[in-house]
């Protein structure tokens, strides 16, 4: 691309680029004149090269187009700017300069000359091929792509995202079979054109193609009507038993119950089953872009591990999407940043529900979702990070700690935090709702007044604090906020376990791992020691042996130990996991500490670490003589 050096002269002259302008403020009353046209061309998808070709109706003059910056959803300024190349913005023709915002480099300026009505844009998009988090991470195989919109359109500042109209279009390799939650206009040969929609719903509406396709309708005969469509890199991973179709239809049913409403016209779960793409889910209004597992319908431990997923991101459709933190709201996806601060709600209590109708559902047994909820305890209550940030700075920081390194994880804290404390903050909120109104109200009560209204709209309702505050006091009067605000301020080292006391039960270690624990450390590919010596450790054949992480002030740590470093053999015996947990087992008898030789990049040391207790698995124990509030959570609503 090439700048015409007199036209640059005029762009400085007329203040545009490239001093670095503020972003446009969009115009929250007019409609974009006209409807944009997009045709993404995902025929070379398996190299992993969208094309990408724009018709913009213009008017002469200076013009700014965004490419999308906030991800609703990532929560974070993650639109994947580095992937975008061959820029070509044309005008009857013409090739037209350009010049790059030098403050908010995904605005890009330039001159409509007179007489020009329609603007051509063409980039490639190029896909990741490794690395990357959430929609940047490998979104194409070479079976299936996952296409999301926001990284293959710019769009012109000024203007709110539902102001703007596109018509989109993709066109598939031949013989892939696509879903989306558009609608579509028509299709042949490979080509299918969307009716029109708005920016932020084309945005909201992601698309997933591939060679091995499967429908799965979860709501047979309903009208509004939610489906599971699969893709995935072989036929193999397509296979679902009956009673695993049905655990999901039961979700549907539960989260009506739960909710009283639905905001969409239609749901669909694009669920991609891949070793090779990234795993993640993105929650939208009417779908999700959800990926894990090439083997999760097929492996039990990768069903186990794997199960809360779709509960997850549906759940978001009435926590998130339909109503969502007022500053997480914004009118377009460049002009304002999101604020992260009620992310304990978005993620946290979505987080909570999920589970509960993972459980509810059948997904997972009563035991499942103990055993997955005692391991949620105990990281979070082996979390020395929270004696200096407390839970409201996970989520004030969530734009950078999603992108946060592993290590240290459990000294720096990170954006998980505020999904696994926020499951055991509304665990304490329902079970104190139970006993507040000694059994005739719950959480589910604050479910349905608060997602319960404008039941079908899926246009999206603020709330802030106090709306929280003011729907739980609705349901069970009581000092809410400060109930909250302790939880959410404390720099106490202990996690708030006070919602699985007053459940029924206490957090407890054996020298024995739950099912659910060793399923997340064989799916995961880790060894996790967190609770015993304070080491966690990586199993990848490659890696095996390497410390992912160490517990701060934990028995490795005063040891000497850190992330980085691998253990090459432990009291002199080469390292194997079963070699690693006798060794700790046989130092409960012993008073001599275990030696670990240790590989610091390019040299070799002993450390000893003076460690007796044994091994330390969580699990959940029941007390008695309390109500059992948690099984009462987790029974299926009728
Ligand atoms: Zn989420």
């Amino acid at each position: 691309m090439k700048i015409a050096i007199g036209y640059l002269v005029l762009l400085l002259s007329i203040g545009l680029a490239p001093e670095g302008s503020a972003a446009v403020a969009a115009d929250i009353t007019s409609a974009y004149p006209g409807t944009l046209s997009l045709k993404v061309d995902l025929g070379d998808a398996s190299r992993r090269i969208f094309h990408v070709r724009e018709v913009m109706p213009v008017s002469p003059g200076p013009l700014t187009l965004y490419y999308p910056k906030w991800i609703p959803g990532e929560h974070a300024p993650s639109g994947p700017l580095q992937n975008m190349a061959g820029l070509v913005i044309t005008a009857d023709g013409e090739t037209l300069p350009w010049r790059r915002d030098l403050v908010d480099m995904y605005a890009i300026h330039l001159i409509v000359p007179q007489g020009v009505h329609d603007l051509g844009v063409a980039f490639d998009f190029l896909s990741p091929t490794s690395g990357g988090e959430f929609g940047q991470s490998v979104s194409a195989t070479s079976n299936i792509v996952d296409l999301e919109w926001n990284q293959v359109l710019v769009y012109p500042a000024g203007y709110v995202s539902k102001a703007i109209t596109f018509s989109a279009s993709v066109k598939l390799p031949a013989g892939w079979q696509y879903a989306t939650a558009l609608e579509p206009h028509h299709s042949g040969s490979g080509d299918v054109q969307f009716k029109s929609v708005t920016l932020n719903n084309l945005v909201d509406s992601p698309l997933i193609a591939g060679e091995y396709f499967r429908q799965v309708d979860l709501d047979p005969g309903a009208t509004v009507p939610v489906y599971m469509d699969i893709v995935s890199d072989g036929p193999e991973n397509l296979v679902i038993t009956p009673e695993q179709i049905q655990h999901y239809r039961n979700l549907v049913q539960q989260a009506y119950k739960t909710f009283g409403s639905h905001h969409y016209d239609s749901y669909h779960f694009l669920f991609t089953l891949s070793d090779n793409t990234g795993h993640f889910g993105l929650e939208h209004h009417q779908s999700s872009d959800d990926r894990t597992w090439a083997d999760y319908f097929t492996h039990p431990d990768t069903t186990l591990v794997g199960s809360g997923l779709l509960p997850h991101e549906y759940t978001h459709s009435w926590n998130g999407k339909f109503r969502r933190p007022y500053d997480l709201w914004t009118p377009d996806f460049n002009s304002m940043p999101e604020k992260d601060d009620l992310l304990w709600v978005y993620e946290g209590l979505t987080e909570y529900l999920g589970e509960v109708m993972t459980a509810r559902s059948g997904l997972w047994t009563r035991e499942d979702y103990r055993q997955a909820l005692a391991l949620t305890a105990a990281t979070m209550d082996h979390m020395p990070g929270r004696t200096w940030r407390p839970l409201q700075d996970t989520a004030d920081e969530a734009s950078i700690l999603y992108y946060a390194p592993g290590a240290w994880h459990n000294w720096r804290r990170n954006a998980g935090d505020f999904y696994a404390e926020g499951t055991l903050l509304w665990l304490d909120v329902d079970t104190k709702i139970r006993e507040l109104s000694h059994d005739h109200r719950s959480l589910n009560d604050f479910a349905r007044e608060f997602f319960g209204i404008n039941k079908g709209s899926y246009v999206t309702v603020t709330y802030n604090f106090d709306d929280v505050v003011n729907a739980l006091n609705k349901v069970q009067p009581y000092d809410w906020a400060g109930f909250l605000k302790h939880i959410l301020d404390t720099t106490q080292y202990h996690a708030p376990l006070e919602g699985i006391t007053r459940g029924g039960y206490r957090l407890v270690y054996t020298d024995q791992p739950s099912k659910y624990e060793k399923a997340s450390d064989k799916v995961r590919k880790q060894l996790n020691a967190m609770f015993s010596i304070g080491l966690q450790l990586d199993m990848e054949d490659k890696n095996k042996g390497a410390v992912q992480d160490v517990l701060w002030n934990g028995p490795a740590y005063k040891a000497g130990l850190a992330p980085g470093m691998q253990i090459i053999a432990v009291n002199g015996r080469a390292f194997t996991p079963e070699v690693f947990r006798d060794a700790i087992r046989r130092a409960q008898s012993s008073t001599a500490p275990i030696q670990l030789l240790v590989k610091n990049l390019d040299y070799y040391k002993t450390y000893a670490v003076d460690y007796h207790g044994g091994l330390k698995y969580p699990h959940l124990e029941r007390v008695q003589s309390q109500a059992d509030y948690l099984d009462q959570i987790i029974t299926p609503l009728k």
